[in-house]
């Protein structure tokens, strides 16, 4: 049986933890591999490893550190083709989907290629008789990158590329479902010329994260994952004197207008319900509906399910793959299960017909979904689109500012007075206007609002750059020596 195991100082470095994880094939339902679990003693030696690469890697000229990503760059291209494999294999994403994560992570790499013109602070030239102030950013030191299962090689690429350029060094712990696209990234960076130790991997779990969290030397903390995760890691890492940004879960509100094209709508709603079975933190599980057009549009919902191809990803037709693990399987199935109890309509049953092997649910369609219902109010995240129908676009937006969570929202609608209205109002992070998935390209950066974050800063992009550094104020004088004389009064700039 294969063994995943770490990567430290450029190499794969066997655990002797005796602690381990099952890596499953999701189409099968049988183990694939298993990935050890690190001791504190190994989670400190990642990190040592790590803070002793960053005073090599910070003194690297900024156009040298560049140069690596810019080779980063063309080394993840050439191989999009073995990332994508590799992620179907543990996640069960189907290639045409583990490809398009490949590409939105390769966007974070190429923005991290212009770093240079990020690095640059501001310059006040004579602020006082001789005096000049500027402010420089500075790297950290050793940042960590805590990620989820959904995204292996994608959400990494969001923290490592701003994190590396910017001169810190980086400490990845994968999640354990799917940790082999982080070896991969690793060979990779090292192959880009990366030194040996700026960028590490610690396999683990909980024990592993709480070792990272509690860690001396970890300056930093990037996490992705569930609500109640990224709060914990948020308060026990700043509690600890650390920076940290956690993104957390969602809960995607789609609202439909009468005005809307209603095909494309559905059509959008569809993909953006049931790609990746739903595992996204951008999918849309709510359609909003107004009354005049909800039974309208369920039945083209329902009409376009069947012609969903739900398989495993090694077969090229299949648009939909299974979900992560059986345990989570059953989760997404005891939504299901209730929602009739709840008073829900299960228009589309995703448990019938399902695959006799693999964690496979298909794509579920439940309508009259209220607020109080499970299916409701919880992150489901799988194959599972509600319905919930709304008599005005007041009550729509009511819905969507009451929520707890506020990561990406979306309107479908022809009239640009009530689409601008609904991104003046809306209290959500990515809002997309006639675009289900609204995922910010690499230049602007990703967050969302309320318990989908955790912290000040989004991540990628612009907050990212800003994340990973910190901001220095030098005011200089080279006074003129035949002018000095001692002045115990407070600097003045007038
Ligand atoms: P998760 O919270 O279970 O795990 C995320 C990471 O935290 C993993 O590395 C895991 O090992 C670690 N972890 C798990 N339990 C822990 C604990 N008790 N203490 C400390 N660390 C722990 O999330 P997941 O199931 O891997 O991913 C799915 C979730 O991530 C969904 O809720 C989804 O919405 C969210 N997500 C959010 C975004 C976003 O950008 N907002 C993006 C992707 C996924």
């Amino acid at each position: 049986m294969k063994r995943i195991s770490h990567w430290i100082d450029g190499r794969v470095v066997e655990s002797t933890s005796g602690r381990s994880g099952v890596v499953y094939n999701p189409a099968t339902g049988e183990q694939q591999a298993s990935v050890n679990f690190a001791s504190a003693a190994e989670v400190d030696r990642v990190i040592q490893s790590a803070k002793t690469a960053f005073a090599g890697w910070r003194t690297t000229n900024l156009s040298r550190r560049a140069e690596v990503m810019f080779r980063m760059r063309e080394l993840v291209d050439a191989n999009r083709k073995e990332i994508a494999t590799l992620i179907s294999s543990e996640h069960g994403k189907v290639l045409s989907d583990a490809l398009g994560e490949v590409a939105r992570g390769l966007e974070n790499v190429e923005f991290a290629c212009g770093v240079p013109a990020m690095m640059k602070g501001g310059y006040s030239e004579q602020v006082a008789a001789g005096v000049d102030v500027y402010n420089i950013r500075q790297p950290l030191g050793v940042v960590a990158g805590i990620t989820p299962f959904n995204f292996p090689a994608m959400v990494p690429m969001w923290m490592f590329a701003n994190a590396l350029v910017t001169g810190n060094t980086f400490v990845l712990k994968p999640s354990e479902k799917d940790p082999s696209a982080s070896l991969f990234i690793a060979e990779l960076l090292k192959q880009a010329g990366l030194p040996d130790g700026c960028f590490n991997v610690v396999m683990g779990d909980k024990t592993s994260v709480d070792d990272i969290l509690d860690h001396p030397d970890v300056a930093a903390i990037s996490f992705v994952g569930s609500t109640p995760i990224a709060r914990y890691v948020y308060e026990r890492g700043t509690r600890n004197g650390k920076r940290v940004q956690a993104l957390g879960g969602a809960k995607n509100h789609m609202l439909v207008l009468p005005d809307a094209d209603l095909d494309q709508a559905a059509d959008a709603a569809i993909s953006a319900a049931y790609g990746s079975a739903g595992e996204r933190c951008m999918a849309v599980s709510v359609v909003l509906a107004m009354d005049s057009i909800a039974d309208e549009f369920v039945t083209k919902l329902q009409h376009r399910i069947p012609n969903i191809q739900v398989g495993p990803a090694s077969e090229p037709d299949n648009e939909m793959g299974p979900l992560i693990t059986g345990e989570h399987r059953d989760r997404v199935v005891g939504y299901l299960a209730g929602a009739a109890n709840e008073g829900a309509t299960v228009v589309v049953d995703g448990r019938e017909g399902v695959p006799a092997k693999g964690f496979f649910v298909k794509p579920s369609l439940l309508d009259n979904v209220k607020p109080g219902m499970r299916c409701y109010d919880e992150e489901i995240f799988g194959p599972v689109l509600s319905v919930t129908r709304v008599s005005s676009y007041a009550e729509g937006l009511e819905l969507i500012n009451s929520n707890e969570f506020g990561n990406g929202t979306a309107i479908f609608t022809r009239d640009g007075g009530i689409a601008r209205r609904f991104q003046f109002e809306v209290k959500v992070g990515m809002v997309g206007i006639n675009v289900p998935i609204p995922v910010p390209v690499a230049y602007y950066s990703f967050g969302g609002w309320k318990a989908s974050l955790f912290g000040d800063q989004h991540m990628y992009g612009p907050e990212g750059i800003n994340f990973y550094t910190r901001s220095k104020v030098v005011t200089s004088r080279w006074p003129d020596p035949a002018s000095s004389s001692v002045d115990l009064g407070f600097p003045q700039n007038r």
